[in-house]
């Protein structure tokens, strides 16, 4: 298990991201950054669904 850091790429918002992934490197959890300065912790339901859009076949 781990957490890495990313930006939402879906829209001019560029949302900060901090996904936890599996050992196996799939996603299983992201949710808003607090940290970042400009999104402060809050997504949209776009970026929210990353971590299954990632893995539609
Ligand atoms: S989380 Fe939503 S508002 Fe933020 S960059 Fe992604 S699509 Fe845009």
């Amino acid at each position: 298990m781990r957490t890495a850091h990313r930006t939402c790429p879906l829209c001019e918002a560029v949302c900060g991201l901090r996904l936890t992934l599996d050992d196996t490197g799939h996603v299983t959890s992201v949710k808003g950054d607090p940290d970042d300065p400009f999104s402060k912790g809050f997504v949209c339901p776009k970026g929210a669904s990353l971590g299954r859009i990632d893995e539609d076949p």
